[in-house]
């Protein structure tokens, strides 16, 4: 499986001579761009006379070929991956540097660039893509990269289930040998955030502030996902370093559950489609294997007996038969876990020891296959 991922850069401590010799590679490709997509008459002259690095030259046009890209708008700058290099130097200025084809500059331009240090080992993987933009005079870079991997399925591997919940964003545990142990939650902040927002725009709403409400909804959806980047990030951790697979609930029902107006907005708005991307796509270049399974019944099936239980109040469950009160989030994680490890036995996988005990509800449709990551 192929993977890529883009490393975001800011081009910073320009010379004078090297902001000038980048800030014309860039306005004369935005010149070629223009000529071509509006079918100047004189394109094709503008084409071979333009000051302008000839790979770069290449890539506008095979860019308006393909894009239909739109007038009076500034296009990211497409650099040839062979033309393009980084290299890891520590200097005073900066520990990263690019380096950018420039038209008549021999060899390039080198340039110091800035980025996170946790992205600095995606640096020797190979580079697909350069895009050179720039907004409000900052000058930035858009790399990206690729790798080549395989998910691995460990020998008898633990299950790490989630279950992507109402109260808190996610409710995980772990099952190995037929013991289900650390219980935990995930983005317990997310509800408070939405509340809050939701609460913020019905006041402004009354106020007919809609450029206001439009400014707050971009800043809860980055909060959002800030959360939701963190989560997946520490459960895909959790279970690369412990050796198990993830099996998420497959969505559905949540809707049904929830009950009145309040909740239905809350529930309906929380990104659980996103978490799960995040989740399969950092646990795929992580060679972690990710497997979905019928959410059906799991929030309403007691973990312990198999029995149907009743959910007396949001995040609890209660059940009639053996009267186990138990959150209802990590309820539905142990069922995930089970009805996953009982599936995987249905289909001679073993993963792990039987479960002693019967069930109440069994899903026969199961397909033993990781899902694959989807890319947006
Ligand atoms: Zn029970």
């Amino acid at each position: 499986m192929l993977l890529q991922k883009t490393i975001k850069a800011k081009i910073t401590n320009l010379t004078a001579t090297k902001e000038r010799l980048l800030e014309q590679e860039y306005s004369n490709y935005q010149i070629l761009i223009h000529s071509i997509i509006t079918n100047e008459p004189n394109c094709i002259e503008t084409y071979s006379s333009i000051n302008l690095y000839s790979a770069t030259k290449q890539q506008a046009l095979r860019f308006s070929k393909k894009h239909k890209p739109k007038p009076n708008r500034k296009h990211p700058m497409i650099i040839r991956r062979d033309k393009f290099k980084t290299e890891i130097q520590k200097t005073k200025i900066t520990k990263f540097w690019a380096r950018i084809p420039i038209c008549n500059i021999r060899g390039g331009m080198w340039v110091p660039i800035h980025m996170s240090y946790k992205h600095e080992h995606l640096l020797t993987l190979s580079i697909r893509q350069a895009k050179l933009t720039k907004s409000n005079n900052a000058w930035l870079l858009h790399i990206t990269v690729q790798k080549q991997t395989n998910i691995k399925i460990p020998h008898n591997p633990r299950i790490l289930s989630i279950d992507l919940g109402e109260k808190y964003m996610t409710a995980s545990v772990e099952l190995f040998n037929n013991k289900v142990t650390n219980h935990k939650f995930y983005g317990k902040e997310a509800r408070g955030i939405r509340r809050h927002y939701a609460w913020l725009r019905k006041r402004l709403g009354n106020r007919k502030n809609l450029g206001t409400i439009k400014m707050i909804e971009c800043k809860e959806r980055r909060k959002i996902n800030e959360i939701l980047h963190e989560i997946s990030a520490q459960l895909v951790n959790r279970a690369a370093e412990s050796n198990s697979v993830i099996v998420l609930g497959e969505l559905r029902g949540i809707q049904n559950a929830a009950k009145g107006k309040r909740m239905n907005r809350v529930v309906s708005n929380m990104p659980f489609h996103k978490l799960t991307q995040y989740i399969t796509y950092k646990a795929s270049w992580a060679r972690v294997a990710v497997f979905k399974v019928k959410e059906h019944r799991t929030s309403k099936t007691c973990h312990r007996c198999g029995s149907i239980g009743k959910r007396p109040s949001q995040g609890l469950f209660r059940c009639p038969s053996c009267g186990l009160q138990y959150n209802a989030d990590l309820n539905a994680a142990i069922n995930i876990a089970e009805r996953f490890s009982e599936q995987c036995l249905e289909n001679g996988v073993v993963l792990n020891p039987p479960l002693n005990r019967t069930r109440a509800c069994k899903v026969s449709t199961f397909q033993c296959k990781p899902v694959q990551p989807t890319f947006s």
